[in-house]
């Protein structure tokens, strides 16, 4: 009802209000203790409140609204009873982002570098890989021309004089085992790889099987010039091992004192013994150290422990003219590690290399004597 000449008003009993309110401002028992409601008149004085924990200034409400056009400038507020728990939990929430987002960033920044660093590797196998086939099929192809050259001289009955023939049956024996050399290397490593490579153990003389490989080789190696010193114990050394595949490590490591000694032909075959306990499961009373040194052109600084990396050539084909596979010393050491000992390089003083093999000894049954030869 609205007339223009008169003003109607009510009177409002704002005490009675207020007190029939009361009812509204109960709290939850569990949110009693972390906020406080409270009605704030239009001086900023609270009427009403859920409970008397909270100590603040009521002035400033964690969140307030207008009660509304009835009473305008009242307020409901709510107030936090403990702020600085409030800032703690905000500060933990901050923090533990923070430590997830890094903890994201480091995931992503180390899973990048780990797969560049596996793309590189990846790279420089393949790169290995197809060098390793070109050398292979470059070793393969220098004896096989020079074993065909000299048997169609011998065939066609050419060559009259003894010697010569002698001569030229000596070249094929030579390339003939040097092509047997790269096959066996090539399918031991093949082997190994899939993991089918077995070894026959049994108690051996690696005193004698050295020194037998030693004499098998030393014609040819005296034929192109080397001085050869060996210092062979005439005691037996007993090891744990697969014969074959030991002479192979002694084959290989004299081949590449042969292929990498350039002016000063020199080869040192000697025994050294090391007290130190072996990881093979028999009995051993300590390591025997085989060296195999000469007087060549030595392992480049920095590639002393890469040599020993399957296709790695610190001195490739096209600088050095020297062929080779890059397997010998990988399957040195396999086989070395397979016998509990281990194949390890260092520079030899005066200039050269030496490469030595460490094997495990095997303790003698019944006795502490040796047997001698
Ligand atoms: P390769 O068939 O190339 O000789 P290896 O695995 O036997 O393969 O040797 C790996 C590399 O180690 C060789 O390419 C060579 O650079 C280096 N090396 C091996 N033996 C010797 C040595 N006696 N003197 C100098 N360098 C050597």
């Amino acid at each position: 009802m609205s007339d223009a000449q008169f003003v109607y008003g009510a009177q409002v009993n704002l005490e009675r209000l207020v007190r029939e309110m009361e009812g509204l401002f109960h709290l939850e028992e569990n949110l009693q203790n972390e906020i406080t409601m409270a009605l704030l008149d239009d001086t900023e004085r609270p009427r009403l409140t859920s409970g008397a924990n909270f100590r603040g200034n009521w002035k400033k409400p964690f969140v307030s609204a207008e009660v509304g056009e009835m009473l305008p400038h009242w307020q409901v507020g709510v107030y936090l009873n403990n702020p600085l728990k409030l800032s703690q939990a905000a500060n933990t929430f901050r923090l533990t982002l923070a430590l997830l987002i890094t903890v994201l960033l480091l995931a992503i920044v180390i899973g990048s570098w780990l797969i560049a660093f596996d793309l590189q590797r990846q790279l420089r196998l393949s790169r290995q890989k197809t060098d390793f086939v070109s050398n292979v099929s470059h070793e393969l192809k220098t004896p096989l021309t020079s074993i065909r050259m000299f048997a169609e001289l011998l065939a066609d009955g050419r060559v009259q004089d003894e010697k010569r023939r002698r001569e030229y049956l000596g070249i094929i024996n030579v390339e003939t085992a040097r092509l047997t050399r790269l096959i066996n290397n090539v399918l031991d490593f093949a082997r190994i790889e899939r993991g089918e490579k077995t070894y026959r153990f049994s108690k051996c003389d690696l005193a004698r099987l050295v020194d037998e490989v030693f004499e098998s080789y030393r014609p040819q190696l005296e034929a192109h010039g080397f001085s050869l010193v060996c210092d062979i114990p005439a005691r037996a050394i007993f090891v744990n091992g697969d014969r074959d595949a030991l002479a192979q490590i002694m084959v290989n490591l004299l081949s590449n004192a042969e292929k990498y000694s350039a002016d000063r032909k020199e080869i040192n075959v000697r025994f050294a013994a090391l007290g130190s306990n072996s990881p093979l499961p028999c009995p051993t009373i300590g390591d025997v150290i085989l060296q195999v040194c000469d007087r060549g052109m030595g392992v480049p600084p920095g590639c002393e422990e890469k040599i020993f990396e399957q296709f790695y050539r610190a001195h490739d084909s096209l600088s050095s003219g020297i062929q080779g596979s890059g397997l010998g010393l990988t399957l040195a050491r396999q086989i070395a590690r397979a016998h509990g000992g281990d194949v390890n390089y260092h520079a030899r003083e005066g200039g050269g290399s030496c490469f030595e093999l460490r094997l495990p000894i095997m303790e003698p049954e019944g006795s502490s004597q040796q047997t001698t030869r």
